[in-house]
């Protein structure tokens, strides 16, 4: 038909260029390797970064090739994730937490030909550079550092990097369906796995973020992504931001409570995102330091879920709405955020609560089913549950490197490997990791229940529901504990808090209490461990 609109790439470039143009002034904050505090602009970032992808072109390097980066979150991090993939190439963000093989073996994988890292990570990657096959230039993100250089021979210093780009080249034009990054699942089980996100998807899933019953972010926003930019993407926040001129900050290796107190106070954060135990330990600096962090009006958890009681604990103490989001890897991730809707408008404050605590509904460009084994659809009542499934603009078709085919199931969905129940108005609880839910004679208990209820006892820090072998139930659950600093808590304490909570059959059989619970390179709970190591307690032969 003739008449029509104009079509224009959905590119990270785009993104960029937006935060340049019209909020070139608004501020980056950035706390650097060694403590020290910078300021840039979205101008400064997009100008460094033009002169990185140049530099980079200059290196040899083409468009679709992988760029590496091992760093935390700061102003150069940024720079890099606009500058590699602005120039075409697709920018692979590396967790440093992963063990030595894994990281061996997603380097070599993604097939990097280039590693940015922070001077904190020069250990890991002498340690690992011989067994790298791809790799030929290693930078290092911090100014000329001879005792670096004399480590790893032909190191290059970023700022002498930068000065062999030019300023003001154009960007490398790319289609909005070619890849821009690439981050690997922590492989909990088996290898780690590549998704490969692409500009499109990137940009999309900035717009459903940047939503008023997602995020809501705006140009008034002071955002501090406490998540790592190391994983995936910081949860699209260096690139929502861009799209909607964002002030943030960047809190670089300072992820303790006290520094990230600080931080908020004088930085005036309005919102920060981050996993749960980020939080713990920032509430607890927030009530040592006597801060009543102002400024701050949100926070957004995910990656584990959030106790009820860390939502209401921000709420009263605070003024500081929590909202709940869930997501992974492989969507991108935001599959989920917790928003009221109008109907809920006229209820109790309490009864509002309760509808917060789920991890909420799906924004336009992502859809949620539940399943049956048989891969049937449940109904979605609040009371089903089964397997989620996902699908959506943001959402992967295929691990990278993978045959195609191999990655969703026969009906086109992703399945996210959770167990959850949908109630009618699409409010999705995750009750599991469908590897983790406790199966007692033949009906399922949720850990993720215990869990909440169990970190609610002032005498609990840290708590996991395990599944744990029974001679009669096949499986009862076992509460491993951490006590909160000078607690004094007994398990019989901690078994009758439960009651009144759930169902008599769903209490504990019995509480462990360790000093620490082991936890994996994204922050999550190893119950695999837990199993291993507790999983026979209840056996009495
Ligand atoms: P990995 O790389 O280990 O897959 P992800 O960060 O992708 O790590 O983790 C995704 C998983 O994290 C989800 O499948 C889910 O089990 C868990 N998760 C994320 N957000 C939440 C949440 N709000 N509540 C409960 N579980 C969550």
């Amino acid at each position: 038909m003739r008449g029509q609109m104009m079509v224009m790439p959905l590119t990270i470039h785009s993104l960029i260029d937006h935060g340049a143009r019209y909020h070139g002034d608004t501020e980056i904050v950035s706390v650097e390797t060694d403590g020290s505090k910078t300021r840039t602009t979205w101008k400064g970032v997009s100008d460094r970064a033009r002169r990185l992808s140049s530099a980079l072109a200059k290196l040899g390097l083409f468009k679709g090739d992988r760029v590496a980066t091992i760093a935390w979150n700061n102003a150069r991090h940024l720079e890099c994730y606009f500058g590699i993939s602005c120039g075409g190439m697709v920018c692979h963000t590396i967790n440093p937490r992963l063990f030595h093989e894994q990281l061996v073996y997603i380097i070599n994988h993604a097939e990097d030909r280039v590693i940015f890292f922070d001077k904190t990570f020069l250990p890991i990657v002498e340690g690992i550079m011989g067994k790298l096959t791809t790799v030929d230039t290693f930078v290092l993100m911090s100014a000329r550092d001879e005792a670096a250089a004399s480590k790893i021979p032909g190191l290059v210093f970023y700022e002498d990097f930068l000065a062999t780009g030019e300023a003001n080249v154009d960007w490398v034009d790319v289609d909005e369906s070619d890849a821009s990054s690439l981050c690997y699942t922590s492989g909990t089980t088996g290898s780690p796995k590549g998704v490969l996100y692409s500009h499109r998807s990137t940009v999309l899933h900035s717009l459903g973020a940047a939503l008023p019953d997602m995020l809501n972010i705006s140009a008034r926003e002071v955002m501090m992504p406490v998540v790592p930019m190391f994983h995936v993407n910081a949860w699209g926040v260096p690139y929502t931001a861009a799209m909607v001129g964002a002030k943030l900050v960047l809190p670089g290796p300072g992820l303790d409570g006290d520094s990230l107190s600080r931080l908020i106070d004088a930085e005036g954060v309005t919102m920060a995102l981050g996993v749960p135990t980020i939080w713990q330990s920032l509430l607890a600096s927030l009530e040592k330091l006597g801060s009543k962090a102002e400024t701050l009006t949100r926070t957004v958890v995910g990656g584990s879920a959030c106790p009820p009681s860390m939502i209401a604990e921000f709420r009263d103490k605070y003024g500081t709405e929590v909202v709940h989001a869930w997501g992974m890897t492989e969507t991108s991730p935001l599959g989920t955020a917790n928003a009221l809707l109008e109907r809920h408008m006229g209820m109790s404050p309490e009864q509002q609560a309760k509808i917060r605590e789920s991890q909420g509904r799906p924004p336009y460009g992502v859809e949620l089913k539940i399943v049956d084994d048989d891969g049937e659809a449940l109904p979605e009542d609040g009371k089903a549950q089964g397997n989620l499934r996902i699908r959506g603009h943001w959402v992967v078709e295929s691990y990278f490197g993978a045959d195609p085919g191999t990655t969703l199931e026969a009906d086109g969905w992703f399945e996210t490997g959770d167990v959850a129940s949908i109630d009618a108005d699409g409010f999705m609880t995750i009750r599991d990791r469908s590897k983790d839910i406790i199966k007692s004679g033949g009906e399922w208990i949720s850990t993720v229940e215990l869990e909440g209820i169990a970190v609610a006892h002032p005498g609990i820090a840290d708590a996991a529901a395990i599944a744990a072998k029974h001679e009669k139930w096949d499986e009862r659950p076992v509460l491993v504990a951490v006590k909160a600093p000078g607690a004094t808590v007994t398990e019989q304490e901690v078994i009758d808090f439960f009651a009144e909570k759930v169902a008599k059959w769903q209490i504990p059989d019995t509480v462990v209490f360790v000093a620490a619970l082991p936890r994996n390179a994204t922050g999550k709970v190893i119950k695999s461990k837990l199993r291993e190591e507790f999983g026979n307690v209840l056996l009495t032969f």
